[in-house]
């Protein structure tokens, strides 16, 4: 069976197309129109794989965009779809923490690797890959290379919550002085206080996965695992745990 998992992130839109012989996998900017990112998923996937389109059984879209998805079979909440593309990866996982561009997310698994409980930050930038978007280009750094330039012996405490505050703070940091680095840690500290506070609510148990292009950055693991005392597993491909639960599902909808 030939099946495609379409997460249509509010950054990124990645695909997942599995064949019984391999995986191949796609991401393009989502852009403003999370209906043309669905297509040109489809059509890159499709060519990729040397297949028609006629040749997939089934699509499942997740995602803030999988509504505007008219190819796909069904739309499953992301939620159910990383917990499903996680587990297929890290089966011993029990809490998954995901933070991407627009929202982060707790997730809690049984041993069966359903989700028992879960919260969700949705409604404000702070402690999502927007914020350090937004800060690393009052940086004048690309949001990719922030992990290797933070310096976390010169920590800067950033004090604003709101991501607008945060980038004044910024901006009056480096107006007196303070090194980028420090400033950097600093600010992959406040997006793991905050992630970390989120987790408590619903309870953190071991062993502990951090998925979602965040997870791409080794300083927001590094503050992470320092604010929740555990140690985070990162699948290699982090940003596309959506997408492979999504095609995964999509397998029960063809037969
Ligand atoms: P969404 O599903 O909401 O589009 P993603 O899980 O795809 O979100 O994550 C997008 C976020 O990942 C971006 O906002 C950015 O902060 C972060 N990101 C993407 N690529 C990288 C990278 N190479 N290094 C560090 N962070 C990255």
């Amino acid at each position: 069976m030939i099946t495609l998992g379409l997460d249509i992130g509010s950054v990124a839109a990645k695909g997942v197309l599995l064949t019984p012989e391999a995986k191949w996998q796609a991401l393009v900017p989502t852009g403003w129109s999370p209906r043309a990112a669905g297509q040109q998923l489809i059509e890159t996937l499709t060519k990729e794989a040397r297949l028609e389109r006629s040749g997939i059984d089934a699509i499942v879209a997740t995602g803030y965009g999988r509504i505007s998805i008219p190819e796909a079979d069904k739309a499953i909440t992301e939620i159910t779809c990383h917990a499903k593309g996680l587990s297929s990866l890290l089966p011993q996982v029990r809490t998954i923490i995901d933070i991407g561009g627009q929202d982060s997310k707790v997730m809690r698994l049984n041993d069966g690797g359903r989700v028992i409980d879960f919260a969700m930050n949705d409604k404000c930038a702070a402690g999502t890959g927007r914020f350090l978007q937004v800060m690393a280009q009052v940086l004048g750094m690309d949001v990719s290379d922030l992990s290797d330039a933070e310096d976390p012996e010169a920590t800067v405490s950033i004090n604003s919550m709101c991501t607008v505050f945060a980038e004044s703070e910024i901006i009056g940091h480096l107006a007196q002085g303070k090194s980028r680095g420090g400033l950097i840690a600093g600010l992959h500290e406040s997006v793991a206080k905050r992630v970390a506070a989120m987790a408590a609510r619903i309870g953190v148990v071991g062993p502990v996965a951090f998925t979602g292009g965040v997870a791409k950055n080794r300083g927001i693991r590094r503050a992470l695992e320092a604010e929740l005392k555990v140690p985070l597993l990162c699948p290699e491909d982090c940003q596309f745990t959506g997408a492979l639960g999504a095609a995964l599902l999509a397998r029960s909808l063809g037969q």
